[in-house]
């Protein structure tokens, strides 16, 4: 089989961010959808649950690729377009990214600008702002934060919501959803414990679970706190550069905000350090005094799926596409790779990103 039919059946193995956006659109262009997962549907053990929901791929070009620009700059375009699809606009915030430090850090932020002009030319578009443009814009930063950086084009979104919801389409579309249930996948085969279930296409969506079918494929832990506090208010993220570390803060509905900072080159899932809790509330505290006082609810530890060149790659044979390697960049990418994927499903010639996603030969094992 080349390509899918209006009747095909299609298994997705993961139901964390693309496997539920691919689900989505295929049951939307009038597919038959199974959905396996090996946790829960409702709090998935997904990355896509830890994640921060930050769709800024100026920020990301300073620390990666030129082509995470390029699917990030399209996923700018797209997340607005599938959102109302899904009725769900309000959970995209298109109000820009801030970028801070304290004076005796002004040498990372200037770095951190001297990287992204290098590596956007005339594209990079910054904007300086001095003490009263910075807290004009997001008036519960510490005083003492006297310079920043506006990223005006970058975004972000609810992104629990956005899986709740996407699984509610998907369940309302006649969507197959199989929790609690692990898989391994074969060319137009699902390998459950209970034995193995054909399919006319499997796309494997598993993350650093496919780990046993795609070697090099390597899981990075990052650790954020949730903490609750209606004490400040946020509209936008904000990353504080630090010469040691990056924080971030993402504020989500609720009077929530989630704190990241963390990226360790190890694949332990073991609850957070001391010394991580205390690195992120600290630098949280100088940020804005008043998150003294803030509720944490949550601490979270999940594993980026990366390749070796932590650059996203989908992968095909008959019956089987695997889409894996996001990285730190789910929400960044999802639109181009699951854009991309759906194209090959279609047969057609001209697949999105293709110079990018598709090139390199397809070394998976089989289960
Ligand atoms: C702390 C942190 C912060 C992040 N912040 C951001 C951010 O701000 N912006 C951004 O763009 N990206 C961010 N990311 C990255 C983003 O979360 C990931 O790139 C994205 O979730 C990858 O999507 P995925 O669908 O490939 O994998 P996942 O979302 O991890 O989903 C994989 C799914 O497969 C399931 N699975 C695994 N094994 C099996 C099996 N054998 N059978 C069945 N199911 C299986 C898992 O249970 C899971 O639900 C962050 C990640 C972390 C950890």
């Amino acid at each position: 089989m080349t390509s899918i039919s209006p009747s095909s059946h299609v298994a997705i193995a993961g139901a964390g961010l693309l496997g539920r956006l691919l689900a989505w659109r295929l049951l939307r262009g009038g597919r038959r959808v199974s959905l396996f997962d090996a946790g829960d549907l409702d709090t998935p053990p997904a990355a896509a649950w830890t994640a921060a929901g930050m769709v800024a791929p100026q920020c990301e070009t300073a620390v990666s690729e030129a082509s995470i620009y390029a699917m990030g700059t399209f996923a700018l375009a797209q997340w607005p377009k599938w959102l109302a699809e899904l009725d769900a606009e309000a959970l995209w915030h298109a109000k820009g990214s801030l970028v801070v430090a304290h004076p005796q850090d002004m040498a990372a932020l200037n770095q951190f600008r001297r990287d992204l002009e290098h590596a956007l030319g005339e594209q990079a578009n910054l904007q300086a702002l001095d003490h009263a443009g910075l807290h004009h814009l997001e008036p519960d930063l510490a005083p003492g934060l006297r310079q920043g950086l506006y990223l005006e084009n970058e975004a972000h979104l609810d992104n629990r919501e956005l899986l709740v919801r996407l699984l509610a389409e998907i369940r309302g579309l006649g969507g197959q959803c199989h929790a609690h249930c692990p898989v391994e996948t074969a060319p137009g085969e699902i390998v459950t414990p209970g034995g193995r279930q054909r399919f006319d296409w499997v796309i494997d969506c598993r993350g650093t679970g496919a780990r046993p079918r795609q070697p090099g494929l390597r899981g990075v832990r990052g650790e954020t706190l949730h903490v609750r506090t209606s004490e400040v208010h946020l509209s936008r993220p904000v990353r504080l550069m630090h010469p040691r570390y990056q924080l971030y803060v993402v504020p989500k509905p609720g009077h929530r905000f989630v704190i990241g900072a963390t990226q360790i080159e190890s694949e332990d899932r073991s609850p957070m350090s001391l010394q991580s809790s205390l690195e992120l509330g600290s630098a949280l505290f100088t940020l804005s005094p008043a998150f003294a006082e803030a509720r944490i609810l949550e601490q979270g530890v999940n594993l980026r799926p990366a390749f070796h060149d932590n650059l996203p790659r989908v992968t095909q044979q008959p019956g089987l596409i695997s889409a894996n390697g996001l990285f730190r960049h789910g929400y960044l990418l999802a639109p181009a790779v699951a854009s991309h994927v759906l194209a090959r499903l279609e047969g057609d010639t001209q697949l999105p990103f293709r110079s990018i996603l598709d090139v390199r030969p397809l070394q998976e094992v089989s289960p």
